[in-house]
């Protein structure tokens, strides 16, 4: 916060927004395009949240159906094709093969079922239909599947985003070259409503200093936090989040093929190739402990290691093997009044005194668009602003063209050669930035060490790092390390060269010595919170 800026009395937003995981960025992205003047509030790191901490899926949800709930996969669907088309370098499609043994409590006959339903649904035509195999050429498949009482499988296409986190700063930057503002590390504590207005009381976590922000409308996009956030305003006290905890383990790769695995629960879990890595996830567990400090336990670890053992059983899962883990809370929403129903469906709620807060809790990652357009609809109502929705159209900040594979076989050469740099880095930027890729390589120019790799675990660039505090919002390593660039998904995550990184970020950030050695050591103690629970070895 700029000293104008802390304490704006004259100057009132349409829009604040209180949240920068995906759904808040998605809704300033939204507003701002539809010329609503708009603030973006995010206490720490866009996509600090829920948004970094999920399967990294783009997905219809072929287990909704169990629940029949037709209308959330069909808009999944939907969207998924939209994200296809707007975001390719980030989205890239999926086979997965779910085993089924002879015991599988879903039974043979409901899983072929749910992927024929499932591949109805799916109106891309260039997506491949689901194929079902008996046991000898699923092992054909998958060599390393357990055998014993396999009956067979079905496989089927679903969408994996590497990196969600970037696709939250795709919609950051898109809002901001709309007009929107988005501050990050300041955090909402007081909000108060009137007749004519909300007034935000904001803390810059980073530094302590207060502002205050007016807007005719608040949209409470805190996912997780929506409750703590409706708590610090007047709004009726009934929750409106049911919270769950899922955990994600990641491991040197296990296998090529990703797996939908029925568990002896009933419950259905992945093991996905990630780069050089294998996900294994999710759990489901309600949830009531400190929304800052969410962390697997040993008993989240045990389950999926045994699950995951009994499926692959001659690959080495146990707990040493694990390289890191992560665990996020899933801002699901009661669909009706009090605490009965809870499903993934987004709910878009008006509320406060004077009806000037809206909150969007529930909902996923895939369906983020339409969360927002709904959101950004029921504001404009209250506004009385009539203006049309364009982002199922608008091309996010990094789009490149509608074929991928034309735009990389056509620029890759020509953004190499321009730049001096291999093909093989170019093409891992447009992985990252898409066609934002080649402003990234501009930064070299600022110093020959931006051009050089950070670690061998990863093709990053130190320009990355200048990049992303001069254009991307980082302000901490974290930020950098973690949600701008994969280095912070590899094995070392990047933790070697935090001095370095730091050295660079220190530059563009005016970091004293002091300073520089304090965010190392903060660094250092985020990584630590996700390997300390498997401490103490396995309990094979
Ligand atoms: C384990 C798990 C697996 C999942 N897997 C998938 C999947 O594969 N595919 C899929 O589509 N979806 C998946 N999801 C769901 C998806 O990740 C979430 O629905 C989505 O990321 C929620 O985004 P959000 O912006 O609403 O919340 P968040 O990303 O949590 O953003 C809310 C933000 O609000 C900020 N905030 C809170 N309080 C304040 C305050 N007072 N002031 C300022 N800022 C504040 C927080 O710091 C946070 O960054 C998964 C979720 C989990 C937990």
């Amino acid at each position: 916060m700029t000293e104008r800026e802390t304490i704006i009395k004259d100057s009132i937003y349409d829009l604040i927004v209180i949240g920068g995981g995906i759904t808040g960025a998605g809704v300033a992205r939204d507003a701002a395009l539809r010329g609503l003047s708009c603030l973006l509030l995010e206490k720490g790191d866009f996509a600090s949240g829920a948004s970094s901490k999920s399967t990294r899926l783009i997905h219809g949800g072929l287990r909704y159906l169990a629940n029949f709930e037709l209308d959330l996969v069909a808009e999944s669907l939907r969207e998924r094709a939209v994200l296809r088309r707007q975001a390719p370098y980030l989205v890239r499609p999926m086979p997965i093969l779910i085993p089924i043994y002879r015991d599988d409590p879903h039974g043979k006959a409901a899983i072929t079922i749910g992927v024929r339903f499932y591949d109805l649904l799916t109106r891309e035509k260039d997506i491949p239909h689901y194929s079902t195999a008996n046991k000898d050429k699923t092992l054909a498949l998958e060599p390393r599947l357990n055998p014993e009482g396999l009956a067979g499988s079905a496989l089927f296409y679903d969408h994996q985003i590497r990196m969600p986190e970037r696709l939250v700063i795709e919609n950051v930057i898109s809002a901001r070259e709309a007009g929107a503002k988005l501050l990050t590390h300041v955090k909402a504590v007081k909000i108060e409503e009137t007749a004519g207005d909300v007034v935000v009381t904001a803390k810059e976590t980073l530094s302590n200093r207060t502002a205050t922000f007016r807007a005719k409308v608040l949209v409470n996009a805190a996912g997780p936090w929506i409750d703590t956030v409706r708590e610090a305003g007047d709004v009726d006290p009934h929750k409106i989040i049911y919270p769950t905890k899922g955990v994600h383990l990641v491991l040197p790769k296990l296998t090529e093929q990703a797996l939908f695995v029925t568990s002896r629960d009933g419950r259905m879990f992945f093991i996905i190739p990630l780069g050089a890595y294998s996900l294994i996830g999710t759990t489901d567990t309600k949830y009531d402990g400190d929304l800052d400090e969410v962390h697997a336990d040993r008993n989240d670890i045990d389950y999926l290691l045994s699950e995951s053992r009994r499926v692959l059983p001659g690959m080495q899962i146990s707990r040493e093997a694990i390289l890191y883990t992560y665990a996020g809370i899933r801002p699901l929403a009661f669909s009706g009044p009090g605490e009965s129903k809870i499903s993934r469906k987004h709910r878009v709620i008006q509320e406060g005194r004077f009806g000037r807060i809206i909150t969007i809790g529930g909902g996923k990652l895939t369906t983020y668009r339409n969360m927002a357009k709904d959101t950004v609809d029921a504001a404009c109502r209250k506004l009385g602003v009539k203006a049309r929705c364009m982002t199922d159209w608008k091309p996010l900040a990094g789009w490149l063209s509608a074929d991928y594979e034309h735009y990389v076989r056509e620029e890759v050469p020509v953004i190499s050669a321009l730049f001096k740099v291999s093909p093989e880095l170019v093409l891992h930027l447009i992985n990252v930035y898409g066609s934002r890729a080649e402003h990234v390589l501009e930064f070299m120019d600022i110093s020959p060490a931006y051009g050089e790799t950070i670690s061998p675990d990863s093709r990053d660039i130190y320009a990355q790092v200048a990049y992303s505090v001069a254009e991307e919002g980082a302000k901490t390593l974290a930020d950098i390390i973690l949600r701008r660039m994969p280095l912070g998904m590899t094995a070392s995550r990047g933790i070697a060269h935090a001095e370095r990184i730091a050295e660079i970020a220190g530059r563009e950030l005016r970091w004293t010595d002091d300073e520089k050695k304090h965010h190392v050591e903060e660094f250092r103690k985020v990584l630590e919170k996700d390997v300390e629970c498997l401490k103490g070895g396995d309990n094979k």
